[in-house]
């Protein structure tokens, strides 16, 4: 018995996925397993059938001459419908009256633009017909979540997002409120199917956020001025919030000897960025389809710093010079961010349209400075934002906790450092060493996708990061505190938990983003969405909204719990972290709603806490 009916190269009629309608296809290739069928349309399309979708040419011409009521492509209304065009295939047939000859027209119009919004299910919700997905397109009911990832393949075949973005602009997309028929076959795909989710090229930023032009002029402001109060608070023997501290002489604060040391650590940063180790992977795709190349060589960066600071402490260089300057570093790296940011702005002002950031190109010079005017700015292949993400400040912010640590038992005059600088150490360093390690799952994070290299990210890499972040270590070489053994312990096990969290949410999304054909994510369900892309909701995704916040925060309450309770000052981080990643919950949430539409509503009712379950 054979166990397939048509032949390779045999031209039969093809069911049109999410219709009703039938063409002609050409059949490619037979798939044994699956039981598919590789067919051709007249317009190029190859999409995989089910057998049952699939008719000879002669038993489709002998029903189409029989009673209207038993094809599926006849539907009752008086409209007609020609079943053997391939799309946009002119009609052939009997003559008409011009008012026939214009509801013709009409119809055909309709038929390409169901046609097409045919296409675009099926670009949304499958790829490889799958049974469910086979199902799906007969309008049979189907559970809406899936741990299906065959949409990604045919996604990455058709290009999509850009595919779904023409068929959305060339063809008006509405529910046809005189069509009983699609609406049951659509009825489902509508919950998620929202017309305007697409993200456009980016064109004019109209929600400002951090307070608009006023906020963005005065956080220029208020940033640096934090850090510095953070600084000589820090200095101060009493680091009470009401104790202020004296301002310093304005010359004491400048060092060019210092700035030099800062040059000449970006400037080894950049070189080691430049070595060509480490393997170079794809971005997510830009508004206009093309994906940039990253080298991640950010852990060899690590390795090779490490070796220059092992031959620096040999040679009997003191490291603490840092903590002796710490308040002319913070501020050469302030002056640094600063000038970067002109340059960054100067030079986005002849940046194309499509290469500026989605969240920067306001049009208002103080917003677009502040939250930066272009995404991914370069200097040939070397990525200005991606490189001061994690090179840097970051690589900087673990120097910085070491130079405390050497501070720490020098001016102590201890042999092995305190416990708790021990601990504040050794957490940030797995934190920043887990950064550098997973460096390419920063790549989907939003800095890279969404923001602008602009002051907010110049400032808050250079100077932010590495100078407010080691706030525990500096506090504790001047504010030294004892802690017992059981209380290390338990304040590592919070720290466990939350790294725990945070790193199996991160790699889960980032996994799902990459490759959602990971057979390791096979047991995760998501929502599909009308780009294309699934929402999680299972794992940890479908937990709370934002795991990998709630995984950071209570990292960051472990950083701090060493530093006692004496004062709030090394509480700082925790209550900033918190409000951060509040309202970069609530951005991201904003974003989410504008890209998914109503997928994005079903994922916040079925996951209804954002970062702390049953609190908020
Ligand atoms: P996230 O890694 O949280 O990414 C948010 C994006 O994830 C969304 O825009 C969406 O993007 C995607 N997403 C959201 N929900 C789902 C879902 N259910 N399923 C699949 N994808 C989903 O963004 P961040 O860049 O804010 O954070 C990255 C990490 O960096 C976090 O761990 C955070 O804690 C940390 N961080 C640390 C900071 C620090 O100073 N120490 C500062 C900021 C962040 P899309 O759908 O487009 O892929």
């Amino acid at each position: 018995m054979p166990s397939r009916k048509f032949a390779d190269g045999e031209v039969v009629m093809g069911r049109w996925p999410g219709s009703v309608l039938y063409y002609e296809v050409q059949v490619t290739s037979y798939d044994d397993v699956a039981h598919l069928y590789t067919v051709k349309y007249k317009d190029g399309t190859e999409l995989a059938l089910k057998e049952s979708d699939i008719r000879s040419q002669s038993s489709f011409k002998h029903r189409k001459s029989q009673s209207s009521s038993s094809s599926p492509s006849r539907r009752s209304s008086s409209r007609s419908r020609s079943r053997s065009r391939s799309p946009g295939r002119p009609a052939k047939g009997r003559r008409r009256s011009a008012s026939q000859s214009r509801e013709h027209k009409d119809d055909k119009k309709k038929t390409i633009q169901e046609t097409s919004l045919a296409l675009l299910v099926l670009v949304l919700f499958a790829g490889k017909p799958s049974e469910n997905n086979t199902k799906r397109y007969n309008g049979e009911p189907e559970s809406t979540e899936k741990n299906d990832t065959s949409c990604i393949m045919l996604e990455q075949k058709l290009k999509p997002d850009l595919e779904i973005k023409r068929v959305l602009e060339q063809y008006s997309l509405r529910s046809r409120k005189d069509d009983k028929k699609k609406e049951e076959i659509y009825s489902e795909k509508k919950t998620f199917m929202a017309v305007k989710p697409i993200e456009k090229v980016p064109t004019k930023t109209k929600e400002l956020e951090f307070g608009g032009r006023i906020g963005t002029f005065m956080l220029i402001f208020f940033l640096p001025a934090t850090v510095f109060y953070l600084l000589l608070m820090c200095k101060q023997d009493d680091p009470s919030l009401l104790n202020f501290p004296p301002l310093p002489a304005l010359e004491s604060l400048w060092d060019g000897r210092v700035f030099g040391v800062f040059l000449l650590w970006f400037f080894l940063q950049a070189v080691f960025y430049l070595l060509p180790v480490g393997k170079v992977v794809e971005g997510l795709p830009l508004s206009n389809g093309r994906k940039l190349q990253y080298r991640i060589n950010g852990f060899y960066a690590f390795i090779l710093t490490a070796a220059a600071i092992g031959v620096l402490l040999y040679l009997q260089v003191e490291l603490h010079y840092l903590y002796d300057h710490f308040m002319q570093f913070a501020v050469s790296a302030a002056a640094f961010s600063l000038a970067l940011s002109i340059y960054l702005y100067v030079r986005s002002l002849k940046a194309p349209e499509e290469e500026l950031a989605p969240g920067g190109n306001s049009g208002y010079f103080i917003y677009d400075f502040f939250t930066g005017h272009e995404l991914n700015p370069r200097i040939g292949s070397f990525d200005l934002k991606y490189f001061c993400e994690l090179r840097p400040g970051l690589i900087g912010w673990v120097v910085i906790n070491l130079a405390m640590l050497l501070a720490e038992m020098k001016i102590h005059n201890l042999s092995v450092p305190s416990l708790s600088m021990i601990l504040v150490n050794s957490f940030q360093l797995l934190y920043v060493v887990d950064a550098l390690w997973n460096e390419e799952a920063i790549l989907t994070t939003m800095d890279i996708t969404h923001d602008g290299f602009g002051f907010m990210l110049a400032f808050g890499d250079l100077v932010w990061v590495p100078f407010v972040y080691s706030l525990q270590a500096f506090y504790l070489v001047g504010h030294p505190i004892t802690i017992t053994w059981p209380v290390a312990a338990a304040i590592t096990a919070l720290n466990c938990v939350g790294y725990y969290i945070f790193r199996s949410a991160n790699s889960q999304k980032n996994n799902f983003r990459r490759n959602p054909a990971d057979p390791k994510l096979a047991n995760l369900k998501f929502i599909p969405t009308a780009t294309g892309k699934g929402l999680l909701v299972t794992g940890w995704w479908g937990f709370v909204r934002h795991p990998n916040y709630l995984g950071d925060i209570i990292m960051a309450l472990a950083w701090s719990l060493p530093c006692g309770f004496n004062h709030i000052l090394p509480y700082f981080y925790v209550i900033y972290f918190i409000c951060l990643l509040v309202h970069r919950e609530a951005r991201d949430e904003h974003h989410c709603k504008q890209k998914y539409g109503l997928a994005w509503e079903r994922y916040c009712q079925r996951v209804p806490y954002r970062i702390f379950p049953y609190i908020y």
